[in-house]
């Protein structure tokens, strides 16, 4: 080959000029052809696991990036009934949460479809960095998890969703599965799966309908579709632990591509087949209604979303 030409990968299915190629698949996919596999794909998760059926309504938790709403798109291009919740969390660095409703307002108003904005600050006084008394990294992280899964659960519940569906692609099951791996984390590795059951009829089914799919696939999809996302990752995503796992993941991908597929697929299958089969939750009678706001916890009077809250009140006081 001449020094300096450029080697055009070509479609696996019809020839045309390829835009991805797909190691771990050993494909190569054209805009067309892509488009419609990564359709397929997603169609193919949700029949598997049993997602939700096709009269479901959905509610799509949209961040404004490219995989919740590649997520949205591919689900109502399936034609699924979706509306769109995104939590504005107050993250203000180069304005993160201001430009990211625009894009999922901008992408729900293009399309058709309802978003519903919940302001954390607004409605319970103030934003997740200002939650904890450190302001910084996984603390921040981990309040975040706990307003966001308590607010989606409200919407679901009060909008009468039959399943919550999130953008989490392979990348991140795949990083959370090696964490809880490394740490042994029992509890979590019996919960981890592409879908999470209501335990309760107050807390919705989350479905995970991206699981399959790599993040670079997602990206790749928002491009083609011309879907305007934030690039911007969430400030405080740097300390997050998993990044960690994803770079190592990334690393070992390169070298050997198919193993973060390999690794997530092979933990979902021996799921199925027992592995860390979900040990007895503690019947309906563990769980009381929380006197503030209505849903079930585990322990005591308060959900620990009240009692964070409470705890940032009596703080400020
Ligand atoms: Fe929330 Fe942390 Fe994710 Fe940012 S990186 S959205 S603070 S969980
Ligand atoms: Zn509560």
């Amino acid at each position: 080959m001449a020094r300096g030409s450029r080697v055009i990968m070509k479609c696996d299915k019809c020839g045309g000029v390829a835009v991805i190629g797909m190691p771990q698949h050993r494909l190569n996919l054209c805009e067309t052809h892509f488009v419609a596999w990564m359709r397929e794909i997603v169609a193919r998760t949700i029949h598997r696991h049993r997602m939700f059926a096709p009269d479901a309504r959905l509610l799509v938790a949209v961040s404004g990036g490219k995989d919740s709403l590649t997520l949205w798109e591919i689900l109502n291009h399936l034609g699924y009934e979706t509306e769109g919740l995104y939590i504005h969390l107050g993250i203000d660095s180069d304005g993160y949460s201001d430009q990211s409703q625009r894009k999922a307002e901008g992408f729900a108003a293009a399309n058709g479809l309802r978003l519903t904005v919940v302001n954390v600050a607004e409605v319970y006084g103030c934003g997740i960095p200002e939650i904890t008394w450190t302001g910084r990294g996984q603390r921040v992280c981990g309040a975040c998890g706990l307003v966001k899964r308590h607010i989606m659960n409200q919407a679901a519940y009060e909008g009468r969703f039959d399943a919550i569906a999130t953008g989490h692609n392979m990348d991140d099951e795949a990083a959370v599965l090696l964490q809880n791996l490394l740490h042994w984390q029992q509890g979590y590795l019996r919960r981890q799966d592409a879908v999470l059951p209501a335990s309760h009829p107050r807390l919705a089914r989350k479905v995970k309908p991206l699981c399959r799919t790599y993040e670079r696939e997602s990206a790749a999809y928002a491009l083609v579709r011309g879907i305007d996302f934030v690039e911007a990752e969430c400030p405080y995503a740097v300390d997050a632990s998993t990044i960690r796992y994803k770079l190592l993941l990334n690393q070992l991908e390169r070298e050997s591509p198919g193993t973060k597929y390999q690794f997530y697929q092979g933990f979902l299958a021996a799921k199925a087949e027992g592995l860390f089969s979900e040990a007895p939750e503690g019947d309906s009678a563990d769980w009381s209604t929380c006197s503030e706001c209505g849903q079930p916890t585990l322990g005591g009077d308060l959900c620990s979303f009240c009692r964070l809250w409470r705890r940032v009140r009596h703080e400020d006081a």
